[in-house]
């Protein structure tokens, strides 16, 4: 059984039936998700969504599927790790790390949104899917495509990191690298997407896909058990999750499964494509795209589709943000890795990143709840940090060569060993 009403554009309220549409015709504005929510409230407890297995379909009649989901029952409900020893280096007590590095299967925050547009895509009775990408959703349109037996194309630019091809062409689907950024590989979509009727994820379905990353927002409320954090610093690429976690935290409040607490959300950007920072820094509505130039591919988006929404949302909360520059990005990489043990991609750095300055800002106080959001899994991105780490040493097979190396690093001598 399904909540949704029908979908309803952003900007005038022109509504329009559930159907495979994203633009207003009248006015061009985002069509949205409408849900009847006084419905939800009388169905959904607290105690029937913890009976549920642990997937993002725990959270089902928020989200805009008809029937039981085919696709997707192992993803979402990622750890939320509290890290004593990073908020410790960070003087925070409550510091919270909202881990999609091991999302299920294509270990990125995409496992998500492309979960709900598989399952919408076969709703609607389409054969074929497709998504322009910066790469982690072409992995999990790819490999979600293979799970529900659907033809896949995936379009990205050329430069993406290898982990990025490889784990999509391995799942079947056709990849095809365009010369050009994200937003050119976008622009060739849309013409695309008219012309061959196929279900690209993040065009033609995007106002369900979205929907998706509103369980990222759900988990790190229950995780919390069923309190909102303090902060949580989002990363923003299209601006697809932060409007969404913002959404699910006003969701979880209407329906009745939160309490009234409040919550400041805060974008994060790399300094080499932050056209949403430079707007709210400069507190001015309008967003002037940029050339994007940083590691951090996958949130390399010079032209977001949602930036203003991301605007919206950050301001309503009273949050802020901030740009991390390519270097503090791999610092804090390597700061995450080494202190808890995980290990992101330039996405999570980046927010980390911006997390750190937040602090130092005075915006962030030591007694208070923070989740940092980390997005992607650094094994999917090795070319970023591999020339930023030590190379491992090379010697013989000899115990008298490992004595010497010891020694040279400086960790004093080895116990004398037992006769
Ligand atoms: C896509 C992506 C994001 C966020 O993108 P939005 O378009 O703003 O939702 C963040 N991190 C990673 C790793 C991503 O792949
Ligand atoms: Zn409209």
């Amino acid at each position: 059984m399904s909540y949704i009403t029908n979908l309803k554009c952003k900007e005038c309220g022109q509504e329009y039936p559930v159907a495979p549409l994203h633009v207003c015709e009248t006015c061009f504005g985002p069509l949205e998700v409408n849900y009847d929510y006084a419905k939800i409230r009388a169905a959904l407890t607290r105690a029937k969504i913890e009976a549920r297995p642990h997937n993002l379909w725990r959270y089902r009649e928020l989200l805009p599927v008809d029937g039981d989901p085919e696709v997707g029952p192992h993803s979402g409900f990622t750890p939320l790790v509290h890290c004593r020893r990073l908020g410790a280096e960070l003087g925070l007590k409550s510091l919270y790390i909202k881990d999609d590095t091991v999302n299920h299967p294509t270990l990125s925050y995409k496992d998500r949104v492309v979960s709900v547009a598989i399952t919408k895509a076969r709703e609607f009775g389409f054969t074929t899917v497709s998504c322009a990408s910066t790469g982690n959703l072409a992995t999990a349109v790819a490999a979600h495509a293979a799970r529900a037996g659907l033809k896949c194309f995936i379009f990205m630019p050329e430069g993406v990191e290898a982990g990025k091809i490889v784990g999509s062409t391995i799942y079947g689907a056709q990849v095809i690298t365009i010369r050009g950024n994200y937003d050119d590989v976008n622009r060739l979509c849309s013409e695309i997407a008219d012309k061959y009727g196929w279900a690209f994820v993040n065009i033609n379905l995007r106002p369900y896909y979205t929907e998706g990353a509103k369980t990222f927002g759900f988990e790190i409320a229950e995780q919390l058990g069923w309190k909102l954090p303090d902060h949580v610093v989002v990363p923003t690429a299209g601006g697809t999750i932060l409007p969404k976690v913002a959404k699910a935290f006003k969701e979880l409040k209407d329906v009745g499964l939160v309490k009234g607490s409040n919550f400041k959300i805060y974008s994060a950007q790399a300094a080499g494509s932050a056209p949403v920072i430079h707007a709210l820094h400069k507190g001015v509505d309008l967003i002037t795209p940029v050339k994007p130039d940083t590691i951090a591919k996958s949130i390399a988006i010079g032209n977001p589709a949602d930036g203003f929404y991301v605007l919206r949302a950050v301001r309503e909360s009273g949050g802020w943000g901030d740009s991390a520059s390519d270097p503090e990005i791999i610092d804090a990489i390597k700061l995450l890795a080494r202190t808890e043990g995980i290990f992101a991609e330039p996405a999570g750095g980046t927010t980390l990143a911006v997390a750190l300055k937040l602090i130092k800002q005075g915006r962030i106080k030591p007694d208070e709840t923070l989740v940092v959001s980390i997005t992607g899994n650094g094994y999917k991105t090795l070319e970023a940090v591999s020339s930023a780490i030590e190379r491992p040493f090379v010697i013989d097979a000899r115990l008298r060569e490992f004595d010497a190396l010891f020694e040279r690093l400086g960790e004093g001598k080895p116990a004398a060993a037992s006769a």
